[in-house]
């Protein structure tokens, strides 16, 4: 029996979330089937979005140090890190210490293939999931109400009136709130929009709202400016109704307003590009073993330089120099396209769908979600009965409100199986080869795709003083590269700008 612990998370303000009961009923069960012992829990529960320090799971990384677990148990792999780099990251120090990850419901094997499926699942969801969250948000609104105010703060020049509406088939009346113009505030959005589009600066719109007693930040501000209830469009799950909110602002006055806002954006934008380190947590010192990690500098002439830098390096601790990012980043990419042939997309497409219909059979909430349901469609069934053969009017009514409570839980189940649907593998052959092949052919210059590359093929890369190892996620035999010196890159990396210079390179 091995030992581990147990670590789970829980954030009160997303509802659909799973409880830390359930996180630990799923762990246990894991653990028992896979002959792990627990012998401890950390939980974090976060109340608020910002409170969210998670002393539990800094302490476990400390206890992990005293090496008296081998694993740590997670319900599912987001509640070990808020993103794939901080994952990474602490996944590297728990193996550090001995101790793996192992996720109780994503059921990867630690083997090149699992990993392989695991980043590519992560790649599909960092990189296509907008689409995929919009379509089930888009479920979980349809029995919403589109229009009506479902919470949140009430925008400058809108109030809310109640209304009385018949609802269903049982001609309930219920009580509903509805935005309608605030003729008091009203005036000063129109004003503002006037202000913005004559070319005042945010500034300026602050000092005016300022005068109406209205202390707004920049941020405020803006979203006021872009704020699609004031051309009547209701946005529920981003899904938007239009015509459903009385009007503050012409549409032609509110496009110019949103063109020059996207304008003033991109200008802002510029000012701050931020370089992006595509290997970091790939990246390895071949020396010392630490990870490498993107460092800028600047040189006498005032040029920037970036480059990946040994941990330890940085400590004095490892004499491992640092190497030019662009030159590391184009090998490693340009290798991992080369593997992708089409033999090699062939074979492990067929490794990716057999661990994926794997992971899909072991999905034990899918069943358990479809089995309540099909549950709940039986009891409605037998309730439907015994209204027909009813004529006494209290029963009939019981049998109503009976009804009523089945469909509701109806309502609760089908949520979950959307939400449980969303992070379902349902993945074909030819698609897994559509994906890969799409990856063989992309533009070398866009940086998204490079990032999605080295993330699916990459496990790890070791950099050693005179050569690469790269160990790749699709195949055990580790890729080994003689590289040139540190010297002989910079030298060669070192093109003068002015074009009339005789250190040029000639053609
Ligand atoms: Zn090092």
């Amino acid at each position: 029996m091995k030992p581990v612990v147990i670590y789970a998370r829980y954030s009160s303000h997303n509802q659909t979330e799973c409880s830390i009961k359930g996180q630990l009923k799923v762990c246990y069960e894991y653990a028992q089937k896979n002959k792990l012992t627990v012998i401890h829990e950390y939980i974090d529960r976060a109340e608020t979005g910002t409170n969210d320090n998670r002393e539990q799971f800094q302490q476990m990384l400390r206890d992990s140090e005293n090496k008296n677990f081998q694993g740590v148990l997670v319900y599912q792999l987001d509640r070990f890190a808020r993103n794939r780099i901080e994952s990474a990251i602490n996944e590297d120090k728990l193996n550090k210490n001995g101790v793996e990850l192992i996720s109780a419901k994503e059921n990867f094997s630690n083997d090149p293939s699992g990993k392989l499926l695991k980043g590519m699942i992560e790649s599909v969801n960092e990189y296509y999931s907008n689409e995929l969250s919009v379509k089930v948000k888009r479920g979980m609104g349809l029995n919403a109400d589109k229009y009506y105010y479902n919470g949140g703060s009430v925008p400058i020049g809108l109030k809310l009136e109640t209304v009385e509406e018949l609802n269903g088939a049982f001609g309930k009346k219920i009580k509903k709130k509805k935005f309608v113009i605030d003729e008091e505030t009203a005036p000063i959005v129109r004003k503002i929009f006037e202000m913005y589009n004559s070319g005042s600066t945010i500034v300026k719109i602050q000092q005016y709202l300022k005068t109406k007693g209205l202390k707004y930040s920049v941020c405020k501000v803006r979203t006021v400016l872009g704020n699609k209830k004031y051309i009547g469009i209701y946005t529920y799950n981003e899904i938007e109704t239009p015509n459903v909110i009385p009007q503050i602002i012409d549409n032609e006055l509110f496009e110019d307003v949103q063109k020059k806002l996207e304008k003033n954006k991109k200008s802002r934008s510029r000012l701050k590009t931020k370089t992006e380190y595509i290997l970091t947590t790939k990246l390895f010192c071949g020396n010392c073993k630490e990870m490498m990690v993107g460092v800028c500098g600047t040189s006498k002439n005032g040029k920037i330089y970036n480059y990946y830098s040994c941990n330890n390096s940085r400590k004095k601790k490892c004499h491992k120099q640092n190497i030019p990012k662009d030159y590391i980043e184009n090998i490693v990419v340009e290798r991992a396209r080369n593997i992708l042939t089409d033999e090699h997309i062939n074979e492990i497409a067929n490794r990716i769908y057999e661990l994926a219909q794997k992971e899909m059979n072991d999905n034990t909430n899918f069943k358990r979600l479809n089995k309540q349901l099909k549950e709940n469609e039986q009891q409605n069934k037998n309730l439907m009965d015994s209204l027909k053969m009813c004529n006494i009017d209290n029963v009939r009514q019981n049998i109503f409100a009976e009804m009523q409570k089945m469909e509701q839980q109806r309502k609760e189940i089908e949520k979950e199986l959307l939400l449980e649907g969303m992070q379902k593998i349902d993945i074909t052959v030819p698609e897994i080869k559509f994906f890969l092949k799409e990856m063989r052919s992309g533009k070398i210059d866009d940086k998204n795709y490079c990032k999605m590359l080295v993330n699916v093929l990459i496990y790890k890369i070791y950099l050693y003083d005179d050569n690469l190892t790269i160990i790749f996620n699709s195949q055990d035999k580790p890729y080994k590269e003689k590289i040139p010196s540190i010297g002989e890159i910079e030298a060669k990396l070192a093109v003068c700008s002015n074009k009339e210079c005789p250190a040029q390179p000639s053609q």
